[in-house]
């Protein structure tokens, strides 16, 4: 017969957030050794992540790191006249917080959700402590993932400047359907004008073009993904350069220390 001792009655009481092992997708996490990632575990709290909620924000201390699940980010650099445009991208691979990583307690960008979802979270002297004082098998990952990242960035800097916009739009729609697990997203003209700098009306025509060809449908507020090798073929070269830097990060091809 089933009895309660104190200890069982503490677990149930306990919130989802102070499980011990947090069921999560994050392929950083899900990369560690098992030793390592227990070793974190009580650190973690799951979260819910809301549209439009400001992670962490450009020039302004980190207060908590997060390790993404189901939702999607957007990373955003704000140009000196009030602009906005998105430099990178993070769903279930990535991580939020990346300065820590070099030592610096202020972001250096500004990170939103795109797509609401779940996370973990971490406090950022939990992390200091716990990832980049211990110096194991999480930061040596971090580092490898923070890699990944510029590359992305760089690549979305390039590719701002050297692509139309429909390209650009098909990339941006190819990495968010990559992060998204689902073939409709929420989106907006307005939040995609955003996202590539450029003109809702711009979006509106273009995005109006894809419709016709069959690639995307949209209806209030939320695209669907209809023909994705179409959309591929739209896109610039810089969509198959950043999942091919992904593809290597994950696989450690390319290492120093290449395994045989
Ligand atoms: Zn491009």
């Amino acid at each position: 017969m089933e009895t309660h001792t104190s200890e069982t009655l503490n677990q149930q009481r306990a919130p989802i957030a102070s499980f011990a092992k947090p069921v999560s997708e994050n392929r950083l996490l899900a990369a560690l050794p098992a030793e390592e990632r227990n070793r974190l575990a009580p650190f973690l709290d799951t979260v819910s992540l809301k549209f439009r909620q400001v992670l962490v924000e450009f020039d302004t201390r980190i207060e908590y790191v997060y390790f993404l699940d189901t939702a999607v980010t957007s990373t955003v650099v704000r140009t000196p006249n009030g602009e906005t445009i998105e430099v990178g991208i993070m769903g279930a691979e990535g991580f939020v917080g990346l300065s820590l990583l070099y030592g610096i307690r202020h972001s250096n960008a500004t990170v939103l959700v795109q797509i609401p979802g779940r996370a973990l979270r971490m406090r950022a002297d939990d992390f200091i402590k716990h990832v980049m004082q211990a110096n194991g098998p999480a930061r040596d990952q971090l580092l490898r993932y923070a890699n990944y990242f510029n590359v992305m960035v760089q690549q979305h800097a390039a590719c701002n400047v050297a692509h139309n916009v429909e390209e650009r739009m098909c990339r941006w729609i190819l990495l968010t359907h990559d992060r998204a697990g689902a073939d409709m997203f929420a989106l907006t003209h307005e939040y995609l004008s955003v996202m590539l700098g450029v003109r809702r009306a711009t979006v509106t025509t273009i995005a109006h073009r894809l419709k016709e060809r069959g690639l995307i449908a949209y209806t209030r507020g939320r695209l669907v993904v209809t023909n994705r090798k179409g959309i591929e073929a739209c896109s610039c070269q810089c969509y198959r350069l950043i999942k091919e830097q992904m593809a290597r990060t994950f696989t450690h091809s390319g290492d120093i220390f290449e395994s045989a």
